[in-house]
C-alpha cells in the first residue's frame, strides 16, 4: 500500500463498506477498503433481494448500467404458510412494479459485490482484497488504525467497521462481546439452475420479471425462522434459516431442513429438474435493536450486520447496511472538516440513523421475535390449522356450505392452541399492558432522540 495513513479505513467490502467507500472517496477523502475475500463477494451469502431506493441514493439510475449485476426486478411477492402436505398463500403482483425504478431486484452477491466495489474504485477508493484485519490500533481510547494478518499496520483518522456478523473490529475495539446463540440465526441456501423459459413458465412471469416467496410453518419444525425462494435470471435461490439457539436445542441440522423443504409436495413440482449449482450458509444477526453495540466511539463507527442492523420480519439487511455505510461516511466527511474525530463528532452518525428509517424500524420490531417465541403454537399448530381449514373450505364433499363453514369455525375456536392464544391476548389487563408498552416505547424513543442517543 502506497501510503500507510488514510483519512478513512473501511473493513469489509459488503453493501455497508462499499457504500461508505463510494461516499467518502467522492468527497475527496483518502479512502481504503480492506476485504479478506479473494475478491468482494467471495465469502458473502444473501437470499437475495435488494431494495433499489438505498442503492439509487448512492448510484442514481444504477439499473441503466449494462454492467450492473442485477438478476430480475421483482413484480410479485408471496407469503406461503405450509403444513406437512399443503400450503395457503397470499401474494401481491403489480404492474406498478414493472415501472422503473423497480421496488427491488433479485441479486447474486458474488456478482453484485464485484460490480459494486468497482464503483468504489471508480470513485477513488483503494480496494485491497485478500487482506484479513486482525486487530485495531488504539492511542489511548481512540482507535487510530488496524493490524492485518500479514503484520501490516495502517493508520487512519476514522475506522468504519463493516465486517459483517463476525464483528471482529467492534470486539477488538472493546465495544462488545461475542454474540449469544439467541442473537443470531443460521441461514442455508442452494442455488438451483433452471432454464429461463421454464422458470418464467413455472412462476407465470413475463420475460425478465421476478418473483419472491417467503415460507412459514411446518418447514421449520417449530423453530423460529422461515424459508425463501427467489427467482434469478436462470436459477432459483432456495433457502431456510432459523435461530441458532433453536437449532442447538432441536438437534436438527440446517441442511436436513433445506433437504426437507426441497421435498415438500407443494415445492417439488416447482423445483423439478432444477440442478444444484451452489450451496452456502451464513450467520444472520437477529438480535436487532436490543442487541446493538455502541455504534461509535473515538475514531470508529460500526455499520450493517456488524451492528445487528437487520430487520428479518421485512427481509431487510443489505439496504440498512447501505444506509448505515452512507451515514457513517457523511459523518467522517463532517469530522474531517472539523478535524475532530472524537465520539462527540461521530455521534452525528447515530443521529442520522435515528432520523432515517434504520433505527426507528429496528426499534419498532425489537420485541417481535420474543413475542413469537412466547407463543410457540404460532409456529406449529396455527399453520396446520390454517391449511386444514383451507382444505375443508375448498373441498366439495356434498355437505351444505353453511355446515362446512360452521364446522371450520367450530374447529378453529375449539382448538386448544387458538383458545390459549385468544385467552392470553384478549384479557383486559393484556390490552392495557400492550397500550402502556406502546406508549412507554414511544416516549422512550422520543426522549432518546432528544438526547441524541
Ligand atoms: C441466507 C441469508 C439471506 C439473506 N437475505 C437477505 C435479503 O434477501 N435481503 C436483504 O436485504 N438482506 C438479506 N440478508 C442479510 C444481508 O445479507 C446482510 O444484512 C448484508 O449482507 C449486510 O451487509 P454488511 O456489509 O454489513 O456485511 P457483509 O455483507 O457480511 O459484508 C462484510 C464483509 O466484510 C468482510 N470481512 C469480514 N471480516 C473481515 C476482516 N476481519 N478483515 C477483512 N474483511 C472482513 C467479509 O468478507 C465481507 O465481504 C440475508 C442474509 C443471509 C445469511
Amino acid at each position: 500500500m502506497a501510503d500507510d495513513k488514510f483519512d478513512v479505513i473501511i473493513v469489509g467490502a459488503g453493501p455497508a463498506g462499499t457504500t461508505a467507500a463510494i461516499t467518502a472517496a467522492r468527497a475527496g477523502l483518502s479512502t481504503v477498503i480492506l476485504e479478506r475475500g479473494e475478491y468482494p463477494g467471495a465469502k458473502n451469502v444473501q437470499g437475495a433481494v435488494l431494495y433499489t431506493k438505498m442503492l439509487n441514493d448512492v448510484i442514481p439510475d444504477f439499473w441503466k448500467d449494462p454492467q450492473a449485476a442485477l438478476e430480475r426486478p421483482i413484480t410479485e411477492q408471496k407469503i406461503m404458510v405450509l403444513s406437512e402436505d399443503s400450503a395457503v398463500q397470499v401474494g401481491f403482483k403489480s404492474a406498478q412494479w414493472r415501472k422503473e425504478p423497480h421496488n427491488c431486484y433479485s441479486i447474486i452477491r458474488v456478482n453484485f459485490d464485484r460490480w459494486y466495489s468497482k464503483k468504489a474504485e471508480e470513485a477513488g477508493a483503494q480496494l485491497y482484497t485478500g487482506v484479513l484485519v486482525t486487530d485495531v490500533i488504539k492511542k489511548g481510547n481512540k482507535v487510530v488504525g488496524v493490524k492485518t494478518s500479514e503484520g501490516d499496520e495502517l493508520l487512519c483518522d476514522v475506522l468504519i467497521a463493516c465486517d459483517g456478523i463476525n464483528s471482529l473490529i467492534a470486539r477488538k475495539a472493546g465495544m462488545m462481546d461475542d454474540w449469544r446463540a439467541d442473537e443470531i440465526a443460521l441461514g442455508v441456501k442452494e442455488t438451483l439452475f433452471l432454464p429461463r423459459e421454464k422458470l418464467e413458465d413455472r412462476f407465470c412471469l413475463e420475460a425478465n420479471e421476478g418473483a419472491t416467496v417467503e415460507m412459514f410453518g411446518e418447514i421449520t419444525k417449530g423453530m423460529l425462522g422461515y424459508g425463501f425462494l427467489y427467482t434469478n435470471k436462470e436459477s432459483i435461490s432456495l433457502g431456510i434459516g432459523c435461530k441458532v439457539s433453536h437449532f442447538m436445542k432441536s438437534g436438527i441440522t440446517p441442511y436436513a431442513l433445506l433437504d426437507q423443504l426441497k421435498q415438500h409436495p407443494v415445492l417439488r413440482p416447482i423445483l423439478k429438474d432444477a440442478k444444484p449449482l451452489e450451496y452456502s450458509g451464513h450467520i444472520i444477526p437477529e438480535g436487532g435493536y436490543n442487541s446493538m453495540p455502541p455504534l461509535f466511539a473515538d475514531g470508529i463507527m460500526i455499520c450493517g450486520d456488524a451492528a445487528q442492523m437487520v430487520n428479518p420480519s421485512h427481509r431487510e439487511g443489505s439496504n440498512l447496511a447501505m444506509s448505515a455505510g452512507k451515514f457513517a461516511a457523511e459523518t467522517a466527511i463532517e469530522a474531517k472538516k472539523k478535524n475532530d474525530f472524537s465520539s462527540k463528532t461521530l455521534s452525528l452518525y447515530q443521529k442520522k440513523l435515528r432520523d432515517s428509517y434504520v433505527i426507528p424500524d429496528l426499534f419498532d420490531h425489537k420485541d417481535l421475535e420474543e413475542e413469537v417465541e412466547s407463543r410457540p403454537e404460532l409456529l406449529t399448530v396455527i399453520p396446520d390449522l390454517i391449511c386444514r381449514s383451507a382444505y375443508e373450505y375448498f373441498n366439495v364433499d356434498g355437505r351444505p356450505k353453511r355446515d362446512v363453514q360452521s364446522a371450520i369455525l367450530k374447529r378453529i375456536f375449539r382448538d386448544r392452541a387458538v383458545r390459549k392464544l385468544i385467552k392470553s391476548e384478549l384479557t383486559f389487563s393484556n390490552i392495557m399492558a400492550m397500550g402502556k408498552k406502546a406508549l412507554k416505547g414511544a416516549l422512550k424513543f422520543k426522549s432518546l432522540a432528544k438526547e441524541g442517543n
